[in-house]
């Protein structure tokens, strides 16, 4: 077999990976020429969630000149209400209502919504769609990595037919059970819930307002998440068992099930897409680097879908990544050398170990029905609920505009 070299090799090539190769292009254009490998078959996603972005990730997109295109089907969220009762109350009463937005309260009509709802189905295929635009990259789908083996001055790439790749630096980017994490001998550490995440999508009479909902039940949050039109994505995590006896319900009990979580307040409801379900875990890579080596996005960390912030994260080490990437490069050093990127791996852990451990917190607070709990996490939203400034420093995290921002997270090009 024929090796072949490149600058960078990426493994995975869905959204932290081909995003990875863009901002790559963005920052170093034709310099550096980067192959992307995926095991999947080139076809069209058929992935019914849909992802709540914070204004970081959009500002990084719009940097990368990617926005305009997902901007159709992106739809702004400008409120968020957030809800907590039993399955079988009649009602649920909004215990916490707060404006979505940052920036300067003078800012009004033309705030910036924190957060942006996406298809993932529309974000994958802008993502495809630029990548096959761009001479640098070469997208080779249907072969999975299984083989890493890194030297002094590059790694090997090893595919399940055999083919080698070599690149002075390889990228993981193949999800939470990453083959090339494994290959590195990078531990870790992981945890399932005892939970399903269940994703449809509804059509109802009134519209939205751009308002999110969060109904805090029992087996676990049941989110509204508003798309263009009338029309909302349901992420809806419950117990595993309970989930399966629900995913295999005939299309008028699953509606039963839907409506009997959803409150009123939008009009009589219709399934538009397909039900969809993903076994929950938390997991967290002990490293994120090793010699000639990162991981990011779900081969790094994945967190409870509770605050919707997953991809947000890897985005965030994408913007990372590619910065200590050019900046290296720039100055002629090696970009794949362990120093190098020990700097991303510092940037990125910590935020990465705080964020799951918060998520997993909120998700036991909250996925209970222990009445003592019930009656202080209650009266804690009440409180929440008179202090604007509490709600607005949510609103700011949420947004993935705190901490140490990489430039493309603050709009400026690498
Ligand atoms: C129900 C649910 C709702 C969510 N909602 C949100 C949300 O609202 N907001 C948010 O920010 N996040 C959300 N997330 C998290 C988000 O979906 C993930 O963080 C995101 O998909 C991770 O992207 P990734 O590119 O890192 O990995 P993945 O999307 O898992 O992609 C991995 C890629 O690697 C490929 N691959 C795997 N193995 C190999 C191999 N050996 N060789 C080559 N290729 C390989 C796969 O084919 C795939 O294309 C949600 C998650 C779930 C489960």
């Amino acid at each position: 077999m024929s090796r072949v070299q490149y600058d960078v090799i990426i493994s995975g090539a869905s959204f932290t990976g081909l995003t990875m190769a863009l901002a790559l292009d963005h920052a170093l254009g034709d310099d550096l020429a980067v192959l992307l490998v995926d095991r999947a078959a080139p076809a069209p996603v058929a992935d019914s969630r849909a992802t709540a972005l914070s204004a970081g990730s959009k500002r990084l997109l719009t940097t990368l000149g990617l926005w305009a295109a997902v901007a159709p089907d992106a739809q702004p969220v400008k409120q968020i209400e957030i809800s907590d009762s039993r399955l079988d109350s009649g009602i649920r009463p909004v215990y916490v209502s707060y404006d979505n937005t940052v920036g300067p309260a003078t800012a009004g009509a033309d705030a910036e919504p924190a957060t942006w709802i996406v298809p993932n189905a529309a974000l994958s295929s802008v993502l495809r769609d630029a990548v096959a635009g761009r001479p640098s990259l070469r997208l080779r789908t249907g072969d999975a990595a299984t083989g890493l083996l890194a030297g002094f001055y590059g790694a090997t790439v090893i595919l399940a037919d055999g083919t080698t790749y070599e690149a002075p630096l390889v990228i993981a980017a193949d999800g939470r059970r990453s083959a090339l994490r494994e290959a590195a001998q990078i531990k870790v550490v992981a945890s399932r819930y005892a939970q399903t995440g269940i994703v449809t999508t509804v059509a109802h009479e009134r519209p939205h307002n751009s308002v999110a909902v969060q109904h805090f039940l029992p087996a676990g949050p049941f989110a509204i998440l508003p798309l263009t039109g009338n029309r909302s994505c349901i992420t809806w995590t419950e117990e595993k068992d309970e989930a399966k006896r629900i995913l295999e319900l005939d299309a008028a009990a699953f509606l039963a099930e839907v409506d009997l979580r959803f409150g009123g307040k939008l009009g009589p409801l219709s399934i538009i897409g397909p039900r969809q379900s993903w076994p929950l875990e938390v997991h967290l890579a002990r490293n994120f680097v090793a010699p000639r080596f990162a991981i990011i996005g779900d081969a790094a960390h994945g967190v409870h879908p509770i605050a919707g912030q997953g991809l947000n994260l890897g985005l965030r080490d994408v913007a990372a990544l590619v910065e200590v990437i050019a900046d290296a490069a720039r100055v002629g050093l090696d970009i794949g050398n362990l120093e190098t990127l020990k700097r991303y791996e510092r940037w990125r852990r910590f935020d990465s170990v705080v964020s799951a451990a918060a998520f997993d917190g909120l998700n036991r607070l909250f996925s209970n029905d222990w009445p003592v709990l019930r009656a202080t996490r209650d009266a804690g939203l009440g409180i929440i609920d008179r202090f604007p400034a509490i709600k607005q420093m949510f609103v700011t995290e949420a947004a993935g505009l705190s901490g140490e921002l990489p430039r493309l997270l603050r709009g400026d090009s690498v």
